[in-house]
């Protein structure tokens, strides 16, 4: 029992389609890594236009050190091999970065993901099947049908 579970497992995993290259484990591990409070504050000090005040990256609003909430908003996504450095790195306030992270970085990884996939041949094409020529499906009848003739009525 013990054997047939692994040898299933082990299965599982020779099918799994190849999609670890280094880079893209090197960019998982990076993920979800949280960046330390010294570097955090280093970087909010690097962008410092004013006392405990660095410019929003996203709205172009101050954002106060100690009075808004903030985070540090990598302008190239981490998933899109943007570069962990400081200066791929910025301050935002925390809802300015919310909004950019739902409505451009995750549509855009999403679809760097898709193309990945479709360059691996492990997406399947959206559409698979092509009636055959002179041929309709007819939705009342709900079948394919020869296409009428232009001749007839
Ligand atoms: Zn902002």
């Amino acid at each position: 029992m013990l054997a047939s579970s692994h040898v299933w497992c082990s299965a599982a995993v020779a099918l799994r389609p190849r999609a670890t290259s280094s880079q893209q484990l090197q960019t998982l591990s990076q993920w979800g890594r949280a960046l330390s409070a010294k570097r955090r504050q280093a970087i909010f000090t690097e962008r410092c236009t004013g006392h405990n005040i660095a410019p929003c990256c996203l709205c172009g609003e101050p954002i106060h050190r100690h009075e808004d909430r903030w985070i540090i908003e990598h302008k190239r996504a981490l998933a899109l091999l943007g570069p962990d450095l400081n200066a791929n790195c910025a301050p935002a306030h925390f809802k300015c970065g919310e909004v950019k992270t739902h409505t451009q970085d995750l549509p855009r990884i999403r679809k760097a993901k898709r193309q990945q996939a479709r360059h691996e041949g492990t997406k399947k094409p959206a559409r698979g099947f092509e009636a055959p020529a002179g041929v309709v499906f007819d939705w009342k009848l709900r079948r394919y049908v020869q296409r009428p003739t232009a001749s007839q009525p």
